[in-house]
């Protein structure tokens, strides 16, 4: 053990993560940052360092960073705001690290203690409605409305969002291009085949992307969820809390986790363990981490353990076997789709998922799935990062889009929500031949 007590210099302990499960082993934050050994290894991958050739926003010089603010080298964690706020969190360098440092929870660690960041009003009232969600629910719909009768645009073009210093939120409405005035939930409540049966197959749980944002990917979803794997049930779950962890609020965070986790107990008490499916990697990927939530709380920790065990994401789910006897083969050809697949960073780089994707299609899209270089790379979405660091994001989308082009596909295959908000914005910008689909919109749209 090193002789640094984790956050010695840190005032507030508890909004922090005492330990970090890691690819190798469970770890103080300062024994995993100290496992860098300064290779540079992780340089050329990470996107950030690739643009802008600066060390102290590439994974080493991040990881050098958070240790000497760790041992009180740099006393005011302000000075590494740059370092810590730059980071996409994508999490290509842990996995191209030989010793799986896992700089984005580093990161994620410094975040809790800047101060400035996540304490503003609109993080605070964020926070407030994603909690609330009857609110939440009235709040993006009268957004929506503004957006749909042209009045956000409005505002965007008099320069109202920069007087008033909120820049970040004309970045966020010119991104969201069809916002629906009805919401995932709406449909599911009424959708007389999600009653509750004898047995279920599956556990729908809905991202807020896709329930506010991206509805069709829902309904797709749970059609080939219904189709393919049977009776299930629409979890009428909370948001996952991503948003609140990637802004360092732990505690709000543990708050939104604790409440799936008690619904999906009372699941659980009717039907045992059943997979709970979610077609949003960025949160699959945060429900799957609920065990590092609850690491130290004895009270919940085999709750937490055991939720998370059982979420899968619908790439894991989906099976070549499950669909190619329902696979439209002429329309493949009749359509000539040129697909070619983005990885969201929170499917491959988070869970470990690239094959998956590859083995369910390419036996079904033989040459017509083309591989664009680089398709692990981040998009720039990275959730809020788009919005919050708009001129880096548009460097990174802008290597992502030519990437695209270069396959000359016509239809991009991505998992998470922020990708696709991202992605479908660059497509519409720099190569409108392609438009974005969700896997599951995908595969809903090639069977019979
Ligand atoms: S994070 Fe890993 S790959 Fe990068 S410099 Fe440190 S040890 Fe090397
Ligand atoms: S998480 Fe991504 S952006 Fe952050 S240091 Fe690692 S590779 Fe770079």
């Amino acid at each position: 053990m090193s002789k640094y007590q984790i956050n010695e210099l840190y005032k507030d302990q508890s909004i922090h993560l005492k330990n970090l499960i890691t690819r190798t082993g469970k770890k103080s934050i300062y024994d995993a940052v100290s496992q860098c050994s300064r290779c540079g290894y992780c340089e050329t991958i990470c996107p950030t360092y690739s643009i802008t050739k600066r060390e102290p926003i590439s994974p080493r010089g991040r990881n050098q960073i958070i240790r000497q603010l760790i041992e009180g080298k740099i006393k005011e964690v302000d000075k590494a705001a740059e370092a810590i706020k730059t980071c996409l969190l994508c999490g290509a360098c842990e996995d191209n690290c030989y010793g799986h440092v896992p700089t984005p929870d580093i990161i994620l660690e410094a975040k809790r203690e800047m101060t400035g960041h996540g304490n503003g009003l609109i993080y605070n009232f964020s926070i407030f409605i994603l909690k609330h969600k009857k609110e939440f629910r009235y709040f993006i719909k009268m957004l929506f409305f503004l957006k749909k009768i042209g009045l956000a645009n409005l505002s965007s073009i008099l320069g109202l969002y920069h007087i008033i210093g909120l820049s970040s939120l004309d970045h966020a409405q010119k991104k969201l291009l069809n916002p629906p005035l009805k919401f995932l939930s709406e449909y599911l409540e009424n959708d007389e085949r999600l009653a509750q049966k004898e047995k279920i197959n599956w556990i729908y749980f809905s991202s807020c992307g896709i329930e506010f944002i991206y509805t069709n990917v829902g309904l797709s979803t749970i059609e080939l969820l219904i189709k393919i794997y049977g009776n299930g049930i629409f979890m009428q779950n909370h948001c996952c809390g991503l948003i609140a962890y990637n802004y360092g609020k732990l505690k709000d965070a543990k708050e939104l986790a604790l409440k799936n986790i008690e619904i999906y107990e009372n699941i659980r008490n009717i039907y045992g363990n059943v997979k709970i499916i979610g077609d949003c990697s960025s949160c699959v990927a945060f429900l799957k981490n609920y065990k590092q939530l609850f690491d130290e709380d004895e009270s919940i920790r085999e709750k937490a353990n055991n939720f998370s065990d059982n979420v899968l994401d619908i790439l894991e789910l989906i099976k070549l076997e499950h669909i190619e006897e329902h696979i439209d083969y002429d329309k493949i050809k009749k359509e000539n789709l040129k697909i070619t697949i983005h990885d969201s960073c929170r499917a491959c780089h988070a869970q470990g998922i690239y094959s998956q994707t590859r083995e369910a299609l390419k036996p079904i899209l033989k040459e017509n799935l083309i591989e664009m270089k680089d398709s692990s790379n981040c998009c720039g979405g990275a959730g809020a990062y788009s919005f919050i660091n708009p001129e880096l994001s548009t460097k990174v989308l802008k290597d992502k889009i030519k990437n695209i082009a270069n396959t000359q596909a016509n239809i991009v295959i991505a998992s998470s929500t922020s990708c696709f908000m991202q992605i479908q914005y660059g497509l519409k910008k720099y190569y409108p031949s392609a438009k974005i689909m969700h896997y599951t919109e995908f595969i809903k749209n090639i069977i019979k």
